[in-house]
């Protein structure tokens, strides 16, 4: 019999099972994936945000907790649990001391090789460097991982005192004996007939960013035990990617680059937003959302030499063609539509005067308008760059207190359950999201979590 079994092998589930360890647990940590393929998206990610009142030497100035929660409560449209709110964010300011003592490395700003934030600090090698020192860490500590093993939780309330979970691993169910689980097994945006389920037939159009391991069982199992839930199902972080992005896994770098410098069509070739709008962090998701609505869920990034020039190379090449019209027909577009979607809006332009106008002009007399960057395209060779939307995580969870406890619709906690990291991250972000919070859910719930497991499994 094991004290804390942790579902999960990313950066949640490595925090709970150090945690609970460290707290004089014995531990066993179930990933799904197989070695190779361990670490979840915690593998794709390579910040997070933490609370600072003067300057760090990872993190320029202050970034208070006043600022954090104002920020949070914007993008979440004040859909978080106040408290637990205010609970990650003090408790982040431990965090990288915390990570750092677990062996965890940051980029130093003053190498120069990443703008200073404020707001996040970066991990020295990125998430795959922080996955695999917790790695080490975890099994230097004693803590028995297990590859190619799934976690499975009974969808009835187990007899008191056991958790309801086995393994399958190799396809055999393996029964296990532990006195507490923390299920720290990220969302279900792997599930394509989950996603079906909340967004019908769009989703057989959405590219999944990160791991194809995170299929939501665990938490469906939790919410069919009696667990309350947080958050709202129909709800994705979501970012424009490329559309020829493998269909799971392809991580960061399959973002598309440089909207604000074209125009984006629908497959009927006309536009459909103003491509200026948003030029800030966000316009990836804010992207990702205004193509999950197209038709086919796919868009087109229309650009000419120009404004490729301006951008970094992308994973994938353009696609390239010496006229409008023949760049209409490589992409099997109606050759009139486009060519009228580019010549209406290079006359909606006119000639940019880049000295009194800062933002790079924009249109006149054009429905949708380009509010920035508007300027004609005109040189060839022209550029197309087809854009789905790429889910980062799904806005599912099950409801925690202050201790990581999941907590039954009627506030009662479920005996001896816990979870960590995306499973219950819709109690703090109900809604939006804000960069590198994910993490920082994931690590400060993840400590509390294994904390709380072990000293749970201690007292039965
Ligand atoms: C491309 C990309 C970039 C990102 N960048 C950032 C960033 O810079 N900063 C940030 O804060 N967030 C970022 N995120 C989000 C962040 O990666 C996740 O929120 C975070 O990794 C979640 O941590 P986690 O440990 O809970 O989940 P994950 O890292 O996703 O791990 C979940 C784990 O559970 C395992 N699992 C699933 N089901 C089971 C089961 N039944 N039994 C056993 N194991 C199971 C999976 O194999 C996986 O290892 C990014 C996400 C993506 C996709």
């Amino acid at each position: 019999m094991c004290d804390v079994l942790v579902a999960g092998g990313g950066n949640a589930a490595l925090c709970a099972a150090i945690a609970a360890r460290q707290a004089g647990a014995t531990v066993i940590l179930a990933e799904r994936a197989p070695r190779a393929m361990r670490g979840g998206n915690t593998r794709h990610s390579r910040n997070f945000r933490i609370m600072h009142d003067a300057p760090t030497p990872l993190m320029p100035g202050a970034y208070t907790r006043d600022d954090y929660w104002t920020e949070l409560k914007r993008v979440t449209g004040g859909r978080t649990d106040e408290d637990l709110a205010h609970l990650l964010i003090g408790r982040s300011a431990g965090m990288v001391d915390w990570l750092a003592g677990q062996g965890v490395r940051f980029q130093d700003p003053a190498d120069g090789d990443l703008p200073p934030s404020r707001r996040t600090a970066f991990f020295l090698g990125g998430g795959k460097a922080l996955v695999n020192t917790l790695y080490a860490r975890a099994e230097g500590l004693g803590v028995d991982i297990l590859y190619d093993a799934e976690v499975r939780v009974g969808r009835e309330t187990p007899p008191d005192g056991e958790t309801g979970a086995v393994i399958i691993r190799h396809g055999r169910e393996e029964p296990v004996a532990a006195r507490t689980l923390v299920a720290a097994c990220g969302g279900f945006q792997a599930n394509i007939e989950s996603l079906r389920r909340h967004w019908g037939e769009a989703a057989d159009g959405f590219i999944i960013r990160g791991t194809p391991y995170c299929t939501g069982e665990v938490l469906d199992a939790l919410l069919a035990r009696g667990a309350g839930s947080a958050g709202d199902p129909t709800y994705c972080h979501i970012v424009a990617v490329d559309a020829r992005s493998p269909r799971f896994d392809g991580g960061i770098v399959t973002r598309v680059l440089g909207i604000a410098g074209g125009i984006v069509v629908d497959r009927t070739g006309r536009r459909f937003a103003d491509e200026g709008r948003d030029i800030t962090q966000s316009r990836y998701s804010t992207w990702g959302d205004l193509v999950a609505g197209c038709p086919g869920q796919i868009a087109w990034l229309i650009t000419d030499t120009p404004a490729q020039e301006r951008l970094a190379p992308a994973v994938f090449a353009p696609i390239e063609a010496g006229t409008v019209a023949g760049l209409a027909r490589t992409l099997g577009f109606d050759e009139a539509a486009l060519t009228a979607t580019v010549d209406g809006f290079n006359r909606a332009t006119g000639p940019s005067d880049r000295a009194s106008d800062p933002d790079g002009g924009h249109t006149e007399g054009l429905i949708p308008a380009k509010t920035r960057h508007a300027r004609p395209i005109v040189t060839p060779p022209f550029t197309a760059v087809p854009i789905r939307p790429g889910i980062t995580a799904t806005g599912l969870g099950v409801r925690v207190d202050a201790r990581a406890r999941v907590l039954a619709a009627d506030g009662r906690p479920l005996d001896g359950v816990f979870a960590a990291g995306p499973i219950m991250a819709a109690n703090i972000l109900g809604r939006g999201y804000l960069a590198g919070m994910a993490l920082t859910i994931g690590a400060v719930f993840g400590r509390i979590a294994g904390q709380e497991a072990a000293a749970h499994a201690q007292r039965r």
